[in-house]
């Protein structure tokens, strides 16, 4: 480790200088494991540093008459400290160069005491003010530059990048970690992107991106630094992303389904309701994809009680109209019955033939299903996950939905599109979502899909009451709970963790043991949690929803959920615990009937971030704005980001600041995919290498390349 190693991008920490032994633990700890993760580590800011002038030189800079002030850097030898005391208590240490004096003085700072001591030599930094012909600096930043040995030389003036760093590991060694190896190693850093292209747009190479991130010489040729960074970051995944949906749309074929008036005639009779203006509008979008061979890949959001069903449903008839199959896969299987129940009472006397498919069946009632899928019997089948098991295969898939998105991912959209016999043919797939995607995010992570949104909710719902309460008024929430209850409302308890844990916080197992000796020991309580099995907790979701249960004490699992119109309160603890998307989600579980329903969110924040989501949730039931003011507080993050969708975050990118950027990433991907459809050839060989090793696997691009 003494001698430095020949520098390649896969060195590992560990053989760095100043990186070995523990500190190669906690580098790699911050996921940094060879020299190309560590010039990936981005600065999170840049402090300016301030070159160091002679003592005369900064009193010039200060200027001559009485009051002045400056910033300044200065290094000299302590002559002189003393403990002063006067109206305030301080610290005052004499520092001299060849040309000067200045005076530092710390107020009330004792521990400054012993500190420092005559002959070190220090260096001082802060706003120096000029009283009459002396200088003083107060509180000044200082370090020993120097106890008896030769001092380096001074220091210019320069931007500090400060790292995210970690217990084990401060910012100031990472800076000399990455400053050791920076040259030699962004030296071999090819561009993926060809020069003409990268003039055209101005944008630095690769290498002087990341040679200047690390080390700029002013803020402007960060900024600059950071534009190719972040700009790189959204082309690939647009890239990505336009590569697949042209696949797609070149190589794919959906049947191409009819509509006319008696069709949709015949399809709204089945309805029970007038379609609102939002739901007529969605289906208008849907049916101009469906009625093409241009397989549909298409988003369908809307609050949670938008009536997405029969948007769905009416595109599954399509499918049957025109003697094709379609297919629902919901994320639980409760919500798979749920569906099943609803569609299935409003197909009742019809001819289409629909089946609910989940793992639960017994193996014979199973191969069953899977015979008449592949005959063409069934016309629509409802399912969970077990839909995507590979025995299952239909004579002729037309119409996919995908109710609530986020609980599934690209993959499951892929497996989907593979369900119909005949190679190359693709159903027409609809995703379903009760979170709204921002208007940024969509065009990222959610870039290949089309977007409907139904904004508009179905006449006569209930608004829902929501309430911000104190922690030290929880008791008088639960007695009028108690007096609800034995009225017969239903409610939901949600606490944000499951045991008893050092955190404080409330949890499933005490709070339920509280509300059954205290405040509603009168009533039937069942406690749920994500580490009961699935099918105990569809057991008590089923209790509660035929009235068994008055409440369920819970953890966020209940989330997604099942329709219980008479459970009409909900009452989070801790609630600014939550994130908003998941407030806004658990809100949704109740006004599900005709009911007044109420939600209370019992809260003392502790931060501002949870300050802002308590009040947000409390202001408004809009989901749009909700995801809007989600992605402010706390950026896109989690949000719609690597997580749930499994694709790359982005280090450098950031969203909605980098919006402008993602336009022109966007327009020049789909240029770039429209002139090189596979990125064939020598001058993307190696943008495409790096594409398919970022994104290949998330966006599912292993076909396509
Ligand atoms: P979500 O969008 O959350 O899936 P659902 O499709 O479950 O919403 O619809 C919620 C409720 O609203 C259901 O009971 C459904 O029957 C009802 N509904 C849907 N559309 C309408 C409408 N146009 N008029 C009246 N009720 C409707
Ligand atoms: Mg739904």
């Amino acid at each position: 480790m003494a001698e430095s190693p020949e520098i390649l991008l896969t060195t590992n920490i560990a053989d760095l200088p100043g990186a070995g032994g523990k500190r190669a633990a906690a580098f790699r700890k911050l996921g940094i494991r060879c020299v190309a993760d560590l010039i990936r580590h981005m600065p999170m800011r840049y402090e300016h540093e301030l070159p160091e002038q002679s003592i005369a030189e900064a009193g010039m800079a200060v200027g001559p008459e009485h009051g002045r002030e400056a910033n300044i850097s200065v290094r000299g030898e302590v002559a002189a400290c003393r403990m002063a005391r006067g109206r305030q208590v301080r610290f005052e240490a004499q520092v001299c160069d060849d040309s000067g004096t200045v005076l530092l003085t710390w107020f009330n700072s004792p521990w400054m005491k012993g500190k420092l001591h005559p002959g070190m030599v220090i260096r001082a930094t802060g706003k120096a003010k000029r009283y009459g012909d002396y200088l003083q600096i107060a509180n000044p930043q200082w370090e020993v530059i120097a106890e008896d040995e030769e001092a380096p030389s001074r220091r210019e003036e320069r931007y500090r990048p400060i790292y995210p760093a970690s217990e084990e590991l401060t910012s100031k060694v990472i800076e000399s970690v990455i400053a050791a190896v920076l040259e030699p190693a962004t030296d071999l850093l090819e561009d993926h992107l060809y020069e003409e292209y990268r003039r055209k747009r101005e944008l630095p190479t690769l290498a002087d991106a990341f040679k200047t991130i690390h080390r700029p010489e002013d803020v402007g040729e960060a900024k600059h630094a950071r534009r190719r960074l972040a700009f790189d970051e959204l082309l690939m995944l647009q890239l990505g992303v336009m590569l697949k949906r042209h696949h797609r749309r070149k190589t794919l074929t959906a049947p191409a389904l009819d509509h006319n008036e008696a069709i949709n005639e015949h399809i709204t009779a089945r309805f029970p309701f007038e379609l609102t203006g939002s739901q007529r509008e969605v289906i208008d979008e849907i049916v101009g994809d469906v009625v093409t061979a241009l397989p549909m890949n298409r988003l369908l959001q809307g609050d949670v009680g938008a009536g997405k069903t029969v948007v769905a449903l009416y595109a599954m008839l399509l499918a049957v109209a025109s003697g094709h199959q379609a297919a629902l896969m919901a994320p639980t299987e409760l919500l798979a019955e749920q569906h099943f129940g609803s569609i299935g009472k409003m197909l009742k006397g019809s001819n289409v033939a629909i089946e609910l498919l989940t793992g639960s069946l017994k193996a014979t009632q199973k191969k069953d299903i899977v015979e008449r899928l592949a005959s063409g019997e069934i016309d629509i089948l409802i399912a969970t996950h077990a839909l995507l098991t590979e025995t299952v295969n239909f004579k002729s898939l037309a119409v996919a939905v995908i109710d609530e998105q986020h609980r599934f991912g690209v993959h499951q959209r892929a497996t989907m599109r593979a369900k119909t016999d005949e190679e190359n043919t693709s159903p027409h797939v609809l995703v379903m979502t009760a979170t709204p995607i921002p208007r940024t995010m969509s065009l990222t992570v959610f870039g290949d899909l089309d977007i409907s949104t139904i904004r508009e909710l179905p006449p006569g719902r209930q608004t829902i009451i929501t309430k911000h309460v104190p922690g030290a008024q929880a008791g008088r929430v639960y007695g009028y709970l108690d007096e609800r209850l034995a009225a017969g409302d239903q409610a939901y308890i949600v606490v944000p963790v499951i045991d008893e844990s050092e955190s404080g916080l409330k949890d499933v197992q005490s709070h339920m043991e509280f509300l059954n000796n205290g405040p509603l020991r009168e009533r039937r309580l069942a406690a749920m949690h994500g580490r009961l099995k699935r099918e105990e907790r569809d057991e008590i979701m089923g209790s509660f929803r035929d009235g068994e249960l008055d409440a369920i004490v819970a953890t966020t699992v209940i989330e997604v959920g099942v329709d219980v119109p008479n459970a009409t309160i909900m009452v989070v603890e801790h609630a600014d615990r939550f994130g908003l998307a998941q407030l806004h989600q658990l809100r949704g579980r109740v006004g599900r009937g005709d009911k007044k329903s109420l939600c209370t969110l019992i809260a003392d924040p502790t931060t501002e971030d949870g300050a802002a989501r308590v009040e947000a949730i409390v202001s408004t039931e809009d989901g749009f704005q909700i995801a809007e003011r989600d992605l402010e507080i706390r950026g896109p993050g989690e949000l719609f980001g690597s997580r749930q969708s499994g694709i790359a975050p982005f280090l450098v990118a950031n969203l909605p600041g980098d919006t402008n950027l993602l336009r022109m990433a966007r327009r020049d991907a789909a240029k770039w995919i429209e002139q090189n459809p596979t990125l064939g050839g020598e001058r993307d060989a190696l943008l495409k290498r790096r594409l398919l090793k970022t994104h290949g696997k998330a966006l599912g691009l292993g076909d396509v390349a």
